[in-house]
């Protein structure tokens, strides 16, 4: 039998998954990666600790499954976005921790680029937000940190990639040093329209040009796993980050179709296929996956506590014992009572960009409890989620007609009723909810002929569940104008 093998790096696992004809998920392992919290605000992980657990989880996969390399037709690759690593070409050594993409350190830089001359032409050419998110500040930092780094890194000794690219380079045994337009659209060093790394984002932020990647198409064969990690070499053929691998794995791959994903953040993205998007309510342009090489688009909206909130009220209040009991807690109550909870714990992303903001729990009376905590914690997921929602339908113009949802909070009934009711429009649960290894795989196996045409691939999503909107229009209203007045009371920068 044959089968697509898809690496899935994230913040907190690697995972490797296997896929079949028919694009079923067949098997799945993974393997934990540790984050390190070094001072107030910044996030690193070992770059090898990466690559190892990635490659455990791969060689487990293929053990339990049974499953020998000149099976496997292609593997795809999909990464947590923005995470920084530079090492050297000779060596494979990392110089430096890998900055993670939640790590604040390079907010004070960011904070006085977004005030020069140079940031709106910044935003236009990258289609993002100037924030310490993005992997070019990152490198910035570890060039001027790092003695003699950027001597070496213009001398073509040191090499970035994101994770995507460094998982390649140690795959292929340092014979390819390679990116994707998805991944290097969340550097703020590449222009959004053409595909290219901007020498003028490279001037202002310092960085060389000899020690970035090649950025190849998300879904071609760019080189081969070396026969010495699997047994035999196999062809890698897709790449894309997590987010728009998502949007692939959700059978995204048109214009106006839209996924959200609810995880530790919410992570919304609108499809706008050839159209470059500009936002004029602080989205994100970005690049969506494509199938044929052609520049393909999205909006991107981000909320960075969703179901980290819940990971709150069960380890930091102890209101619940697994986030699973917050639905039947939410549904023992008709509403919260007036309870606003705004998790504005590291600030707040799109649409405010507010990095000042801190979180508030507001409307409390004698008759609030548990429940009423614990709904208006999982309303404030849905509430977030409509932000970004019509933030997109504003710069779209037009109204979307669902939303396909994945992610772990997306297990919960209570929350997808709640959002469909608060948006108005219905949310459409798939069967397999695993859809950033889908993607990668998606990417990978339409690239070598596994499958053949991107209509074949979107005939294997199928709805789990629907979920139509039930509410008033009256209620909704009423419910999200006092979801304005909680944030208005958090917020630092109008
Ligand atoms: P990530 O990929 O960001 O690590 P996952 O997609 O694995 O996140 O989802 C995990 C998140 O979803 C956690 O923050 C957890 O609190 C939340 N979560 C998981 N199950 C539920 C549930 N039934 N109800 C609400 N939140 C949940």
């Amino acid at each position: 039998m044959p089968f697509v093998l898809s690496l899935d790096e994230g913040t907190t696992s690697a995972r490797a998954a296997l896929y079949d004809e028919q694009g079923r998920n067949v098997a799945m392992e993974s393997a934990p990666v540790h984050c390190r919290y070094p001072q107030a605000g910044w996030v690193e992980q070992d770059a090898d600790e990466i690559w190892n657990a990635q490659l455990y989880a791969a060689r487990l996969l293929l053990d339990h499954a049974g499953v020998q390399a000149p099976e496997i037709v292609a593997v795809g690759i999909t990464n947590q976005r923005e995470t920084a690593v530079v090492w050297e070409r000779a060596t494979g050594r990392p110089v430096a921790p890998a900055i993670v993409w939640q790590c604040r350190r390079t907010a004070p830089y960011c904070a006085e680029l977004a005030q020069s001359f140079a940031a709106a032409d910044i935003t236009r050419r990258t289609g993002l937000v100037i924030d310490a998110y993005f992997s070019g500040s990152k490198i910035r930092w570890i060039l001027e940190n790092v003695p003699e780094a950027r001597q070496k890194a213009r001398d073509g000794e040191l090499l970035f990639g994101n994770v995507d690219t460094w998982l390649i380079w140690k795959l292929t045994n340092g014979a390819v040093h390679v990116t994707d337009p998805t991944n290097a659209s969340r550097t703020m060093l590449m222009n959004l329209e053409t595909g290219d790394w901007d020498e003028d984002l490279l001037r202002i932020l310092d960085v060389p040009r000899a020690m970035l990647p090649r950025i190849a198409p998300s879904s071609a064969v760019v080189g081969a796993v070396h026969a010495e990690h699997f047994g035999a070499e196999i062809p890698i053929a897709g790449i894309a980050g997590d987010q728009q691998a998502a949007l692939a794995g959700q059978a995204c791959f048109r214009a106006g179709l839209s996924k959200n994903t609810y995880g530790t953040g919410c992570f919304a993205l609108m499809h706008t296929g050839g159209h470059l998007p500009v936002s004029r309510n602080r989205l994100l342009g970005t690049r969506a996956a494509s199938t044929d090489g052609l520049p393909q688009f999205a909006i991107e909206g981000s909320v960075f506590v969703a179901g980290a909130a819940v990971q709150w009220l069960r380890d930091k209040l102890g209101l619940i014992q697994t986030a699973a009991e917050s639905e039947p807690l939410a549904a023992s109550v008709p509403d919260t009572g007036g309870v606003y909870l705004v998790p504005a714990f590291v600030g707040l992303g799109a649409p405010y960009w507010d990095a000042g903001a801190r979180g508030i729990l507001c409307g409390l009376t004698r008759s609030s409890d548990r429940a009423h905590i614990v709904r208006a914690t999982l309303e404030s997921i849905a509430y977030q989620t409509r932000e970004l929602i019509d933030a997109m339908q504003a710069d779209a113009g037009e109204r979307i007609l669902e939303l396909r949802v994945d992610g772990g909070a997306a297990a919960n009934n209570f929350l997808m009723q709640f959002q469909a009711d608060i948006l108005g429009c219905p949310i459409v649960r798939p069967a397999d909810i695993e859809t950033t290894a889908l993607g990668a795989a998606y990417l990978a196996g339409l690239a070598t002929g596994f499958w053949k045409s991107v209509a074949e691939v979107e005939n294997f999503w199928r709805a789990e569940r629907r979920f139509e909107p039930a509410m008033d229009e009256a209620t909704r209203e009423r419910l999200f104008s006092g979801w304005k007045d909680a944030v208005a009371r958090c917020i630092t920068a109008p």
